[in-house]
């Protein structure tokens, strides 16, 4: 239910309507904008009696019921996009941030390499995983805290914040104390007890669709991270499995426009895996861009013929400085334009 306040409502008739729903054992979320406030009651059940109770107080203009499942990830909630900065680079506005780097952090120097080129080429954001999801166990599972101190070792170096993959509630105060943002892998999406985790770890939360996951399912795994106390998500269409195997996924491009439409959360979408060949990767990415996409997570390897996961999938550093400026031509060409480090960090 959304309870709409009259344009020039007063702050006690606010704060009436919300205490009302917190003695019905509700949260409210209040959404200010210039002299309007609408309140989204979350939480069950939402009476008939609540409804009229509320209708009825000074200063509320209506009542909505609200009949999706999602509700603090959807637009009729928040109607104005969710916007946040994570260091130097701002989700949800005009810029558009080139997360960049390898699948995995495979060592020191390898990956101040890739951070540098990375930078190099205009990304505005470095990823790297430290504990990464194998399908087998005999492959190459991540360096751990190691790979994590690297990590800020290069954001250090670099000034580009760090994105990685957590993988399980214990893990996620220390990934949570690195990490500028938490990455919730495909096949993690429906853990819901690391949803909650991630939710409460004070860090703003990537989720990635999984590779089976309907839309709807996909927003009510975000609900579990907001309504755990992170309002920052980021979603990201990394591609699904359908029947087509000559790509490893199958990118779902429609999930932008789709995620505009009925959440106000940032969509980010990664070429890398939604297509599993480098090839393919710069013309989706540009795509992307071109559908509206906030931001895009490219996998760059300084070696992809020696990479220890996905390197088939990740461009090499010349491919991707190719791509930036193509990516940047599409972005002007829709009125955006490709976020920048500050100029105090790109000057050092
Ligand atoms: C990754 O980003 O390297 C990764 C493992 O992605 P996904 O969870 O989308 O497979
Ligand atoms: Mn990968």
């Amino acid at each position: 239910m959304i309870v709409v306040m009259r344009s020039g409502f007063a702050q006690e008739e606010l704060a009436r309507v919300t205490q009302m729903v917190s003695e019905a054992g509700l949260r409210s979320q209040v959404t200010l904008g210039e002299n309007q406030a609408i309140v989204g009651v979350i939480g069950v059940p939402i009476t008939d009696q609540l409804q009229e109770a509320l209708e009825v107080l000074p200063g509320v203009e209506q009542i909505l019921r609200v009949s999706k499942r999602y509700k603090l990830a959807s637009r009729d909630f928040h109607p104005e996009n969710t916007r946040f900065s994570v260091g130097p680079v701002t989700f949800g506005g005009d810029e558009i941030v080139i997360i960049a780097g390898p699948c995995s952090v495979e060592g020191e120097e390898e990956f101040l390499q890739a951070a540098e080129q990375s930078r190099a080429a205009g990304a505005t954001m470095l990823r790297g995983g430290a504990y990464k999801p194998r399908t087998s166990p005999y492959e190459f599972r991540g360096m751990g805290e190691r790979g994590l101190e690297i990590m800020a070792e290069a954001r250090e170096k670099t000034g580009l914040p760090i994105i990685t993959e957590v993988m399980t509630p214990a893990d996620v105060p220390l990934v949570a104390s690195y990490a500028d943002v938490l990455q919730i892998g495909a096949r993690n999406s429906q853990n819901y007890l690391l949803l909650e985790a991630a939710g409460a770890a004070g860090k703003p939360v990537m989720l990635k669709r999984g590779m089976s996951m309907l839309f709807e399912e996909w927003l009510l795994a975000a609900e579990y991270i907001m309504a755990s106390g992170q309002p920052n998500v980021i979603l990201c269409e990394r591609g699904i499995r359908t029947f087509e195997t000559a790509t490893r996924n199958t990118l779902d491009l429609s999930m932008v426009p789709l995620v505009k439409k009925m959440s106000h959360l940032p969509i980010v979408i990664d070429p890398s895996h939604g297509t599993g060949k480098a090839d393919l990767v710069p013309a989706m990415a540009i795509a992307a861009v071109a559908a509206g996409a906030d931001a895009l997570m490219i996998e760059m390897h300084p070696n992809p013929d020696k990479a220890l996961s996905d390197g088939a999938q990740s461009l090499n550093p010349a491919q991707f400085a190719d791509l930036t400026p193509r990516l940047e031509a599409v972005a002007g060409a829709i009125g955006r334009r490709l976020a920048r480090l500050n100029a105090a960090v790109a000057a050092d």
